[in-house]
């Protein structure tokens, strides 16, 4: 979710915002940017903050107006020296990045700089970074490339070396909380909920709004809590009813069904944590799912320590082959048995 904000409208990301502005200050504005961290913190919406700072015909405190012709033009999206790539598919191809070239051997149209954003750059082929270094390596005056990374250890790092690096952390809890209950008028309980398992990701959290995520989620526990009753043809069932439900809803979107997955993983995740929290005694202010609090109490006096670092570290390493994994299926089967062996009783005597 990327919308048009100048950089004082930037939520949680103080330290990478002041740099940028302090480099705009100094004047001298590096032809490549790396901006690094997760999904659905800032690093669009800050790129094209930047779009608008270094454009903008009247800038305030380095940062844009806003108002002016040019801040117009890039916030409608109508601003001609905006080159946007993002991934074809599952890759960024060569085609992309000589058509890009070519753009780039132009003078911008009608800014100071154009402004090309890379979106999850650590796709690129080999083929394509590879043209894209020679870009790095003599850049076109009045160009600003921004690649956008989550792991810029994907990248060559060749690549990672032409480009000023700039880092993007987690929004803090709080942040993310506050603007909730301004902006989609959550209750705090809700919020916080929401704020905690998107991990810091303020795109995730409203997505996570707009999906209804907190009905599903108990739902989902709920099913989670009765697995160890299930007989192994039914929790089989379960890994595979998730399939299901992303297949009906159209998994041929890119990302689309994964994310689905990606999301019911994330609940699991925050549930075996919690109880883990629960059984050491932390107080309830850690928790995610607070309002949860007396049912992972009950439950978390069923299982032994070493089963509950199990199974968290299970539904972590399966969250984390998701996007790798072709074989979805049997990740969650294998996921969904293992969650069941674990929460068995003669295991946890
Ligand atoms: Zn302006």
């Amino acid at each position: 979710m990327t919308t048009f904000k100048t950089f004082s409208e930037i939520i949680g990301q103080e330290r990478a915002i002041g740099f940028l502005k302090g480099v705009m200050g100094r004047g001298k504005i590096p032809h490549a940017y790396l901006f690094a961290g997760i999904a659905g913190i800032g690093k669009t919406t800050a790129a094209l903050a930047l779009t608008q700072a270094i454009n903008c015909k009247e800038p305030v405190n380095q940062g844009a107006c806003g108002q002016c012709q040019t801040c117009r033009q890039v916030r409608s999206g109508n601003f001609p020296d905006l080159v946007f790539i993002e991934p074809d598919r599952q890759n960024i191809k060569i085609e992309q990045i000589r058509d890009l070239n070519r753009t780039l051997s132009f003078k911008p149209i009608s800014g100071r700089y154009r402004v090309s954003i890379i979106r999850q750059a650590e796709v690129m082929t080999d083929e394509a970074a590879n043209s894209l270094l020679k870009t790095l390596e003599e850049p076109p005056q009045n160009n600003i490339l921004i690649l956008n990374v989550t792991e810029p250890l994907a990248l060559f790092p060749t690549i990672v070396s032409r480009c000023q690096k700039v880092l993007f952390r987690p929004i803090p809890v709080r942040a993310i909380v506050d603007w909730l209950v301004n902006n989609q008028s959550l209750g705090e309980d809700k919020a916080h909920v929401l704020a905690k398992i998107s991990e810091g990701s303020l795109g995730k959290a409203i997505r996570m709004c707009e999906v209804e995520f907190i009905k599903k989620r108990e739902y989902l526990l709920s099913r989670l809590i009765q697995l160890p009753g299930l007989s192994s043809e039914e929790a089989l069932e379960m890994a595979l009813q998730h399939k299901r439900k992303h297949k009906e809803r159209g998994s041929h979107e890119i990302g689309k069904g994964e994310w689905d997955l990606f999301d019911l993983l994330s609940i699991w995740k925050s549930w075996y944590r919690d109880l883990l929290l629960t059984k050491l005694h932390c107080p309830a202010d850690f928790l995610i799912n607070v309002d949860f609090s007396q049912k992972l109490k009950n439950i978390s006096r069923h299982f032994k320590i070493e089963n509950l670092i199990d199974s968290f570290h299970m539904v972590d390493r399966s969250q984390r082959d998701l996007l790798q994994t072709r074989n979805v299926d049997i990740m969650m089967e294998h996921t969904v048995l293992t969650l069941k062996r674990l929460a068995s009783q003669e295991n946890n005597r």
